[in-house]
């Protein structure tokens, strides 16, 4: 009322600082985003806001936004025209591809674009025809994906920021109250409830000064620590036994190895006093749910994967997964970088982690409505189509290896055909990427160097060069709309605020608008690039048009999220809650706040997963789940597995299908009831995990199979199952670390095999 009178508009949108997904109320007075008011009955942050979301009105109304497109020539920065800027790239694009081939341009893509944006960006590389492109999650948590991935299936976080207040004790690897203030709003909350915290930092964090006990433990050493922990459990039998026998496999194995590791000598290894590491084991024994959480601390170290999974082994160990208060959570950084992931703005996949194989691109080229060979003739060959890309950690790299501008690299061996030529750098902040020096070289060496931002991109002005940079202005997120997704897999839609300011232009729009620049010339490309959204011009497109006619075709379960975004905006705008009933069907988190369309999620209907890896639904009794004949041995010698069944439980990890074991599961899998069920498949001839790249990785969707409907909450169901090969990709660093592979547990219940 009060900002009414003073005409105010409030806007419900969703806070860009980190992965916690707060939301805000932008105040808009005569078109100016003046200020940030809090959304009291948000129900992630219920009105708190941290310094970052209380100021990030800012990076709309800063004065260093960069207005109109500019481009460097003769040494000085000129104004240019969209039209003209486009149709520079766009002539280079196609010189660059005649000359070199698609695969001399790398296109760094983005965590702070809409979940729609970073589809549309992996479709425009798999249009241009190359796999050169990637984003900030290679560099933050890639190992996350290898480490929980290969532990349950989804390399994201297990449960959600609201569920953290139900934990009974809290161990940290990282520093939530900085990175992540508003997570803590929860963490407090479980305090109050008599929740024990344990920070594990070398440093001394705000975090570590709020818990109960501080491991400050030398860096690099997390693996010892949790080993010493684990040892403490399983010599006090402390371990819970009936979790274990039921749903993991090698625990023997993984004894044998956790038992080497007494706190003395952890002690020795990370400087943590041997007491201290008891203590920690006696707390977490003695609270259970315990939850674990971590960010970057964890995974961002060589054997950062390594970690993960060890973090994941000691929650494995407690029996504190699949339920409200436990889990692995991995709180990630952009606002976005879930969504970016999923959408696979990465070169390694396509988009909801297909891969590259043969059948994944003729997936995709079936939602695309293009055919699979004009895909094909895109690229310089077939075996680029299925190779990975540049990353982010190796482009710089593509760009001087093999020329004089950097000794150092000059001999190096790059893994692509064509040396990069051009290089976008789109919504990616360039000191983020590590190696400057050889950055800064990369930007000097390539012809034409593109940044599209809201701002003036560091590399811009890092890179010494008279001519050949073209700088595109971003509107922020504020003056544009479409879906995030934050850490806890929330799929959230982020209203516009105000318009976009000076000449700054969406991401959609620019992204469109390049291909309609390339379209002049080659004929027909922004027609075959459009054709799902009626071909309508740039300014027509909606994100609810990429959503609902691709994404959702596309991403499976994570696309039956949006199958109708009119679901989540409706949810937003009214009511965000769910009632107890419901809430305690999927999980039961918060007590009746459970909110959003967290994926995965299972048709239109479904109310989406909060919580990952339920170990409350039956795996047998109850009718849930399919019947496998355990321990029957597929054509090729490799033995299938059964995982926990439940609704919950599949990984959404579509990838490579290099052998179909379609015939093979129907002669051996019965349906029964209702509920999906989830395999891990590994070749028993080799039973050590000496593979590098999935053995096999199949996705199986026998969703028209056995299609079966039920009219409970979750409305109708469908039967899909997807096997994956335990992947072990993670580089064998010593000794000690490969210890942690032999092991292998998963969430999956104990056969006889
Ligand atoms: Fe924004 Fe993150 Fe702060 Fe929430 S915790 S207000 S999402 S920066």
């Amino acid at each position: 009322e009060q900002a009414e009178q003073e005409g105010v508009r409030l806007v419900k949108t969703i806070c860009t600082g980190c992965a916690v997904g707060c939301g805000i109320l932008g105040k808009v007075k005569d078109d100016v985003f003046i200020g940030i008011e809090p959304w009291v009955n948000h129900p992630i942050n219920r009105g708190k806001l941290c310094c970052k979301g209380a100021t990030v009105n800012h990076i709309v109304t800063s004065p260093k936004r960069l207005r109109y497109p500019m481009i460097k020539r003769n040494g000085k920065w000129e104004r240019i025209s969209w039209e003209e800027a486009l149709d520079i790239i766009a002539r280079k694009m196609i010189e660059i591809r005649q000359k070199y081939g698609p695969d001399a341009i790398f296109f760094a893509g983005s965590a702070k674009v809409s979940t729609e944006v970073a589809y549309l960006m992996r479709k425009f590389m798999a249009f241009w025809g190359s796999n050169n492109i990637d984003h900030q999650a290679r560099i933050c948590h890639s190992t996350t994906v290898a480490g929980l991935g290969n532990t349950w299936g989804y390399g994201a976080m297990t449960n959600n920021f609201n569920d953290m207040r139900n934990a009974r004790c809290i161990i940290f690897f990282s520093n939530p109250a900085e990175a992540h203030p508003v997570s803590f709003y929860h963490i407090y909350e479980a305090k109050r409830r008599g929740a024990v915290l344990i920070c594990c930092d070398p440093r001394f964090s705000r975090t570590a000064a709020v818990s109960d006990l501080h491991l400050q433990f030398r860096p690099g050493t997390d693996i010892a620590l949790v080993w010493g922990i684990c040892y403490e459990i399983i010599k006090n039998g402390w371990y819970d036994e009936e979790f274990i026998k039921n749903r993991t496999y090698g625990f023997e194995k993984a004894k044998e190895i956790i038992m080497q590791y007494p706190p003395e000598l952890v002690e020795d290894i990370t400087g943590v006093p041997a007491e201290k590491i008891r203590k920690a084991a006696y707390i977490l024994a003695t609270h259970r749910p315990a939850t674990l959480q971590y960010a970057m601390g964890g995974t961002q170290h060589e054997y950062g994967a390594q970690n993960i999974r060890a973090y994941a082994i000691l929650q494995l160990l407690l029996g504190n997964a699949g339920k409200p208060g436990g889990g692995v959570n991995a709180f990630r950084g952009h606002d976005n970088v879930q969504g970016a992931t999923d959408m696979c703005v990465l070169s390694h996949s396509l988009p909801a982690y297909y891969g590259l194989s043969e059948k994944a691109w003729k997936h995709w080229c079936n939602v695309w409505k293009v055919d699979y060979e004009w895909i094909k003739s895109r690229f310089a060959s077939e075996e680029m189509m299925h190779k990975k890309g540049f990353t982010m950690a190796r482009f710089a790299v593509g760009a001087v290896a093999g020329t004089d501008a950097y000794p150092g690299t000059r001999n190096m061996k790059i893994d692509q055909p064509a040396p990069l030529k051009m290089i976008f750098i789109w919504g990616h902040s360039t000191p983020s990427l590590g190696d400057l020096k050889l950055v800064k070289k990369a930007f000097e060496t390539v012809e034409l160097l593109v940044f599209v931002d809201p701002f003036v991109e560091s590399g811009a002005a890092m890179a010494d060069r008279d001519d050949g940079i073209i700088l595109l202005p971003a509107a922020t997120e504020f003056e544009g709309e479409g879906f995030v997704t934050n850490s806890g897999r929330q799929i959230q839609w982020r209203n516009r605020v105000v318009e976009p300011l000076y000449e700054s232009k969406e991401d959609m729009w620019i992204l469109l608008s390049l291909v309609k620049a390339l379209d002049r010339y080659e004929a027909g490309l922004y027609e075959k690039f459009t054709i799902n959204f009626g071909n309508k011009s740039p300014e027509e497109i909606r994100p609810e048009d990429v959503w609902d006619n691709e994404v959702t075709v596309g991403c499976r379960s994570i696309g039956m999220i949006g199958q109708k975004s009119w679901r989540i905006k409706r949810q937003q705008e009214y009511d965000y809650t769910f009632d107890p009933e419901t809430c305690r069907a999927v999980g039961g988190p918060c007590d009746g706040e459970y909110w959003g369309l967290p994926w995965p999620c299972w048709n239109e209907k479904h109310p989406g997963t909060p919580i990952l890896y339920r170990n409350d639904i039956p795996v047998w009794e109850g009718g849930h789940d399919f019947r496998v004949k355990w321990g029957t041995t597929a054509p090729d010698g490799a033995s299938l597995l059964s995982g926990v069944n439940g609704h919950d439980q599949i990984p959404g990890w579509a990838t490579n299908l290099e052998t179909d074991y379609s015939e093979w599961l129907d002669k051996n899998m019965v349906p029964s009831g209702r509920g999906r069920a989830r395999f891990y498949a590994w070749n028993m001839k080799d039973p050590v995990p000496v593979h590098r790249e999935p053995i096999f990785s199949p996705r199986l969707d026998l969703v028209d199979k056995y299609p079966v409907y039920d009219d409970s909450v979750y409305g109708e169901y469908h039967y899909r199952v997807q096997i994956r090969a335990r992947s072990y990709q993670v580089a064998w660093k010593n000794a000690r670390l490969k210890e942690v592979f032999p092991l292998i547990w998963t969430s999956g219940r104990q056969v006889e095999h």
